[in-house]
């Protein structure tokens, strides 16, 4: 068996020849750990005569403790060398090109919305903003959404509290009525925004998605300026002249009520983002009713006006022709790194 002598010394020479923390680790687990050789000095004591048990022992402990002194001492020693390496510069190469830049880009939805936020703003319009937490009385009471409309049906609703005081708004239209308790007319806003249902997903659905609510109070405001309107906005979008139908629609804030398609872009004769129709259904859109103007304070008998829900998840999808919505906010690196 080695004396601990011998093994003193073989330790301190791997000490000296260590280079890095890491060496210095790996000794210390040779020497010093379970299977180590002071552990085996340790081991073998009862095994020995009496008489040499106790200096053994005392030796086996004077040795640890030298080791371990070797260590820390040779520890210190590197940590200076390394450190004044980096002071004065050793291993820093000033020509070699930077660590490469993680650059982003902005969201597909925050593009598009920009840019209507600022085709809008040449039309005179503000940009507003509403809590995606809204109160009931905003969300459907003011809109003229009754008890029993479906729209209410709890299916549909991220209600936030048992009484059904606050759920996240299903829609961007609570920022009207905010827009129209606020504002006094003749005004003109949008209200792009996060919405909230409670559905389940397909390529078509997503239980998170975008709108921009447009709302337009004024003297004689009448359907041909909410087309005007509507065309304005394709024209912006698309950057040319898109073709445009009103169907009757019925949304219990607007009276007469629209739904807005516009000619498909993409095709002349069908193709699978139209259904094969040449028209896209794009927005629901009407005249403000007279009640809703009426329950924010609105005298109806002189003002009117026209609103419309754009859906811009759907907008976004139509522009860089994306068929999942489920794309839009699924974070993966691999879809947003293409805009
Ligand atoms: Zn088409």
């Amino acid at each position: 068996m080695e004396s601990h002598q011998d093994i003193l010394k073989q330790a301190q020479e791997k000490v000296l020849a260590a280079l890095s923390p890491a060496a210095l680790k790996e000794i210390e687990r040779e020497f010093l750990g379970k299977q180590g050789a002071v552990a085996g000095l340790l081991a073998s004591i009862p095994s020995l005569p009496a008489v040499q048990r106790r200096d053994v022992g005392k030796n086996a402990n004077l040795l640890k403790k030298a080791i371990q002194q070797a260590l820390a001492e040779r520890g210190e020693a590197l940590a200076a060398t390394s450190l004044s390496a980096e002071r004065k510069g050793e291993g820093f190469d000033p020509s070699l090109p930077p660590a490469s830049l993680m650059t982003g880009s902005l969201h597909p939805i925050t593009q598009v919305t920009r840019e209507l936020e600022d085709l809008f703003l040449s039309m005179g319009y503000s940009v507003i903003d509403g809590p995606e937490v809204e109160l009931d009385w905003f969300n459907f009471e003011a809109l003229n959404i009754g008890r029993d409309h479906p729209a209410r049906d709890s299916q549909d609703t991220f209600y936030c509290d048992e009484a059904g005081k606050f759920s996240l708004r299903p829609h961007t239209s609570p920022v009207q009525v905010r827009a129209m308790e606020k504002l006094e007319p003749p005004f003109r806003v949008v209200a792009p925004g996060r919405c909230f249902r409670n559905e389940s997903t397909d390529a078509s659905h997503e239980h998170t998605f975008h709108q921009m609510e447009g709302l337009v109070v004024g003297k004689d405001i009448s359907v041909g300026h909410l087309i005007g309107a509507m065309k304005t906005l394709l024209r912006g979008i698309f950057h040319r002249d898109v073709e445009v139908r009103l169907r009757p629609g019925h949304f219990p804030f607007v009276e007469p009520g629209f739904e807005l398609d516009a000619r498909c872009p993409f095709c002349n004769a069908g193709c699978s983002v139209c259904g094969r129709t040449t028209w896209i259904e794009l927005l629901p859109c009407g005249l403000v009713h007279p009640k809703v103007l009426q329950m924010s304070g609105i005298d109806p008998e002189v003002w009117s006006g026209f609103a419309f829900g754009l859906g811009l998840s759907r907008l976004v999808m139509l522009r860089y022709g994306i068929d999942d919505i489920r794309h839009l906010l699924g974070g993966d690196l691999r879809f947003l790194e293409q805009f």
